[in-house]
């Protein structure tokens, strides 16, 4: 049989997607294909992938082919070598992904504001809260609220230009721009939107060039009433490293934070996910999940998948004997962080902007010494260390030193409740991986 282009590649993978929904990306984010002869051949990076969706998929894939190309092949899996060139495409026109929205983001206590922003923000582009900057720790749906503004919006309008790109993304374009001598299409083409979604802008950190550039793109847009939303792992003001004059616009508009989710959250996250998929897993096994893996949405949809893998693969109904081996592994993983001042260091130092050998030396302006203290609190809490052996690993100090930070940092807690926060985030940071 003939071979099939690009595009009908990507057609097939749109029905794939269209057809299975949100676990696309997880099975299918890497694939590659050949055709030889009569065979379609699917390639996956790991045999597991191949295992998995050879029997939870075929079927789904052997119509996504048929519809497209109105041929039948022989369906055939092998393992993806690192070289192979047909792995998916993006679609560049706007790269708004079609299967997040705002219908299956699940909303609780830890993401209601970051949602109800997002959502309205969607409503009325350009108009309310521009920009709106959302910020929170990894895996927390930050992206995915982006990608549902983009989809509401073209879905109220689909004559509207959303566009959605990753800070490196923006980074490397607008490199290779410069260097093919393009920047004026690079301009057209982020300047010309009526929504710029700039996702994990922490990354432009270091970058004086690009930040140059999205400050002016930023500015052309807002001048246009155009939306712009941002996102990050920490709030605007925090961002050390970026120009000022940056942060000043990001925190110029709205600010939502999305916190860690709840256990009900957790536990609504993947009984949606369950229904959505059909996996029939019971609430049990469902709670259990949900108390085990607590900080971090994609781990806990991981989990799950992880699970409906293994009963698929062994044809075993799941049990919360199967559930906890399956689990251990990844919650293994976890517990064999090594947590010593050195880790605690270095979570300190990137979250203030002070550099380890700060923290270690002698000097005592505020902004150095009080991100120092913070640290020696956090040795004290979260390791085994001695008193003296915390001062000798911050230059030396005396144990009264440490004393001292220790109860400075905890009258401090008591009394300022964002400082409460960032502790307990730093401390999560820490003990996660
Ligand atoms: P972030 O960008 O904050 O790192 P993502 O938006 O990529 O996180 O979310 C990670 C995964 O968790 C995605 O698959 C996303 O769909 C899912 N997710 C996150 N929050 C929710 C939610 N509230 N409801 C449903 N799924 C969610
Ligand atoms: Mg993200």
């Amino acid at each position: 049989m003939s071979k099939i282009n690009q595009e009908t590649w990507k057609r097939i993978l749109s029905e794939i997607e269209r057809d299975i929904g949100t676990n696309y990306d997880f099975w299918f984010g890497n694939v590659g294909y050949s055709i030889e002869q009569d065979d379609f051949v699917l390639k996956f990076p790991t045999e597991h992938q191949i295992s998995f969706v050879e029997k939870r998929y075929s079927d789904n894939i052997e119509n996504a082919i048929f519809n497209v190309t109105a041929n039948k092949y022989n369906l055939k899996f092998e393992i993806l070598e690192e070289d192979t060139v047909n792995t998916v495409e993006k679609d560049d026109i706007n790269n708004i992904i079609s299967r997040y929205t705002f219908d299956n983001f699940v909303v609780g206590k830890s993401n209601e504001f970051a949602h109800a922003a997002a959502f309205s923000v969607g409503e009325s582009p350009g108009s309310l809260y521009n920009p709106l900057f959302i910020y929170g720790n990894s895996g927390l749906g930050k992206t995915h609220l982006m990608h549902a503004i983009g989809n509401y919006m073209l879905e109220e309008d689909p004559n509207l230009r959303p566009m959605y790109v990753s800070s490196e993304q923006f980074t490397n374009e607008l490199v290779e721009a410069l260097r093919k001598d393009t920047t004026p299409e690079f301009r057209k083409k982020y300047r010309n939107v009526d929504l710029l979604l700039v996702d994990d802008i922490q990354f432009l950190i270091g970058k004086e060039g690009i930040q140059e550039e999205f400050f002016h793109t930023f500015n052309v847009l807002y001048q246009n009433e155009k939306q712009i939303v941002v996102t990050s792992d920490k709030p605007p003001k925090e961002l050390k490293g970026l120009e000022t004059r940056i942060i000043t616009r990001l925190g110029g508009g709205l600010i939502a934070d999305i916190m860690t989710p709840d256990i009900e959250t957790r536990i609504a996250i993947l009984r949606n996910k369950n229904e959505q998929e059909g996996f029939g897993i019971t609430d049990n096994i469902i709670d259990y999940i949900a108390e085990n893996i607590d900080s971090n949405i994609r781990e806990l949809e991981g989990a799950l998948l992880k699970i409906v893998a293994y009963s698929n693969l062994t044809s075993r109904e799941v049990d919360l004997d199967m559930a906890h081996h399956v689990l251990k592994d990844v919650l293994e993983q976890r517990k064999k962080i090594k947590i010593d001042s050195n880790r605690i260091k270095n979570f300190v130092s990137y979250q203030y902007g002070v550099s380890i050998e700060e923290l270690e030396s002698k000097k005592r302006p505020k902004n150095i010494a009080y991100p120092r203290q913070i640290a020696m609190y956090l040795c004290r809490d979260l390791t085994d260390l001695s008193l003296p052996k915390i001062g000798a690993d911050f230059g030396g100090r005396d144990h009264t030193t440490v004393i001292h930070a220790v109860e400075k940092i905890e009258t401090d807690i008591k009394k300022d409740p964002n400082l409460k926060n960032t502790i307990n985030e730093l401390r999560r940071k820490i003990k996660s991986n």
